[in-house]
């Protein structure tokens, strides 16, 4: 037994079943046992390998978007350039790396992190030093400048409820203890506002967490000005059970290993386009919006000169991120703006 389990065994036996999100943030978050506070989970000797650890391309071309952005709001003296969940920190190393070619966006930047993981913090330090970087805990505590918001394969991690449809009657999902073990069940629930017509036994997924941060974001865009650019996985719109563990790059059972394997949740982009509704959110697929970008030319470039095992090391890369096989259709971007502003670029 993991030592997490033991705790969410006595917190079941104490309190009655888990709600999945409790069962999330404990397994992700918990400040000694989480899948998050011990280890830097990312890369080939890891569990997982995201886009910007995938290849320069992506971070360069979300660099950009930002400096973009950073220019139609009219150059602003000082803005908060904020990434939430940064993990190695190799994201916001190749956005900086790009916008030191605008004049003026490092200097007019104030670099703040949102990152809860103890060792990640560290890893970013490393990865960023000689930048001026500052950690916040939360969007609350932003200045009050415009801010220009990146999110990668941040909202997956946040936690989720699941509700399924029973014989006509919605019943929250969670985790309980059967014969000594942890296994899945249901109990009542209040919660209205299911989709009409789905089929007995279908799951619909809400997260709390992940509007809390959306609507955070929308009211600082709102308030200060600024954008956000969000990329992770998931639909416009869903239902069913999309929660899962991955650990060593492969996919394992969720109530196995709590604390050691990684939990995520497929993103409903429509349930955050609902939470920034007072301002402007457009949607497309990651291999759409990179390729608006110029992924394409940014590989040919990068290939010049380089031998035929390197380039074919790029063109590897942008296959991953843009085929609709691989990253490029499952994978969303997303932005947030002012209502007022024009449609960002990429979308
Ligand atoms: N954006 C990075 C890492 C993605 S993994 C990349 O693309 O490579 C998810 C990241 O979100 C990790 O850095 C994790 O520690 C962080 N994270 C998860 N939950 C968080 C929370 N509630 N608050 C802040 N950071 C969180």
């Amino acid at each position: 037994m993991t030592p997490l389990e033991s705790i969410i065994h006595t917190e079941i036996s104490a309190k009655g079943a888990m709600r999945i999100d409790r069962y999330m943030e404990l397994c992700l978050s918990h400040p000694e046992h989480g899948y998050y506070m011990t280890r830097d989970p990312l890369g080939v000797d890891g569990d997982f390998t995201t886009a910007p650890e995938i290849s320069q391309m992506f971070g360069e071309l979300v660099g950009l978007w930002l400096a973009q952005k950073w220019l139609d709001l009219g150059s602003p003296a000082a803005f908060n350039l904020v990434e939430l969940g940064p993990g190695r920190g190799t994201l916001m190393a190749d956005i900086l790396r790009v916008g030191a070619t605008v004049p003026g966006f490092l200097d007019a930047a104030q670099i703040l992190m949102i990152e809860s993981s103890p060792v990640l913090r560290q890893t970013q330090k490393t990865s960023l030093a000689g930048h001026n970087c500052s950690w916040i805990g939360s969007i609350a505590e932003l200045p009050a400048k415009p801010s220009l918001f990146v999110a990668n394969e941040f909202f997956d991690a946040l936690p989720i409820r699941q509700f399924q449809n029973l014989g006509d009657v919605w019943l929250e999902r969670v985790v309980k203890l059967d014969g000594g073990k942890l296994a899945f069940g249901h109990v009542k629930t209040n919660q209205a506002g299911f989709p009409l017509g789905l089929p007995d036994g279908a799951i619909v997924e809400i997260s709390e967490v992940r509007r809390g941060f959306a609507k955070a974001i929308a009211g600082k865009i709102k308030s200060d000005d600024g954008a956000a650019l969000i990329f992770d996985y998931g639909d416009v719109s869903g239902s069913g059970d999309t929660l899962q563990a991955v650990a060593v790059h492969a996919c394992t059972d969720v109530l196995s290993k709590p604390g050691d394997a990684d939990l995520t949740a497929h993103v409903n982009f429509g349930e955050l386009a609902g939470a920034v509704a007072d301002c402007a959110a457009h949607a497309t697929t990651q291999g759409q919006f990179l390729a608006a970008m110029g992924i394409a030319d940014r590989a040919s470039r990068l290939k010049e000169g380089k031998s035929a095992k390197d380039a074919e090391i790029i063109d590897a890369a942008l296959r991953r991120l843009t085929d609709p096989s691989e990253m490029g259709t499952l994978f969303k971007a997303m932005s947030v703006t002012r209502a007022d502003a024009p449609k960002p670029p990429g979308f």
